[in-house]
């Protein structure tokens, strides 16, 4: 708003700044100096195993604690901080700090702990992504087996040859690879089989909107074998409901995320988690 604009005079507003893309610029100045002011923090959802219900892993996601907003959602600063670039990075931050804490779970509760870190396309892109990776690893002492990273499908379709063959680089690290939101891109699995992926991520939209000529039930299921014939463990996000839970532990789908299982939670809710849990296996299959 055009502070102490005189009665009599004009304010200038472009033609496109409407509410939504001041509020989108306002955050966009606040997001360059959060890393260095420390606003961002991890907070970890329990990844659960459907044949026992054992806990085997987390995800981390970040949240930003905005000095005058309080907490901004990642689905507000994310595409930012992709826009910008700035996710480059945050997601260094991210790997870093995940790893790290990863390792002092390992250490305090004496048995492995696997996290899954989101990966943005622009991080993959950068040439130093498997170097920076390679050095998380030895300077945390994270067994590379307890890591994963989570890509979208976006980050699968730029330069193909390229993308493969990094994906191989990372495998050779001894990390998870896994595609995250499966279902909302436009990719395929055919199309997935040229990378080595380990899991695949059910978006909750693909388990939720299945069109009606087949149930849903036989759609998750020739689904899933068919992602194991390929060799990957299979995910599903958002499990809201024991419904979806049974359906999905039917249709022998491996591991599920959802606020039915555990809400995304911070480091000392999640310690209380770990306790109470078995010794967490392998996050793949
Ligand atoms: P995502 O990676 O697909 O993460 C899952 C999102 O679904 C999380 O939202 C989680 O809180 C939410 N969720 C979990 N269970 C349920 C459920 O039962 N119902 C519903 N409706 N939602 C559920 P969140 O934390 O707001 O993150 C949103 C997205 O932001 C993430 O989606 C991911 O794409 C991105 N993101 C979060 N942290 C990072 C990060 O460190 N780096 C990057 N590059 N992206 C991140
Ligand atoms: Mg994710
Ligand atoms: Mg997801
Ligand atoms: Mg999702």
């Amino acid at each position: 708003r055009a502070k102490g604009a005189g009665r009599n005079r004009y304010r200038f507003f472009e033609p496109e700044m409407t509410v939504a893309s001041q509020v989108r610029m306002a955050l966009e100045v606040s997001l360059r100096p959060a890393l260095a002011r420390g606003e961002f923090e991890l907070h970890y959802q329990p990844r659960i195993e459907l044949a026992g219900m054992a806990l085997v892993g987390m995800e981390a996601l970040i949240r930003w604690n905005h000095p005058e907003r309080g907490r901004v959602s990642p689905q507000q600063f994310i595409a930012i901080a992709e826009e910008t670039g700035l996710i480059v990075d945050i997601g260094r931050w991210v790997l870093l700090e995940a790893c790290t804490r990863t390792r002092r779970l390992m250490d305090e509760f004496g048995r492995p702990v696997a996290v899954s870190v989101n990966v943005s396309a622009r991080q993959l892109a950068q040439p130093a992504f498997v170097d920076e990776v390679r050095t998380v690893l030895a300077r945390t002492g994270l067994p590379p087996e307890c890591l994963e990273l989570e890509l979208t499908e976006s980050a699968l379709i730029e330069d193909i040859e390229h993308t493969a063959s990094m994906l191989r680089e990372l495998k050779r690290l001894g990390i998870s690879l896994a595609v995250d939101d499966f279902g909302t891109g436009f990719s395929s699995l055919a199309y997935l089989r040229r990378f080595p992926i380990d899991v695949l991520k059910l978006d909750r939209s693909f388990v939720l909107q299945q069109d009606q000529d087949v149930s849903t039930f036989d759609f998750i299921k020739a689904f899933v074998d068919m992602a194991h014939a390929l060799n990957m463990a299979v995910v599903a996000e958002g499990v809201e409901t024991g419904e979806v839970l049974d359906l999905l532990r039917a249709a022998r789908c491996d591991q599920a995320q959802g606020y039915y299982l555990a809400r995304p939670m911070t480091l000392s809710e999640l310690r209380s988690v770990i306790e109470a849990s078995g010794a967490p296996k392998a996050v793949t299959r």
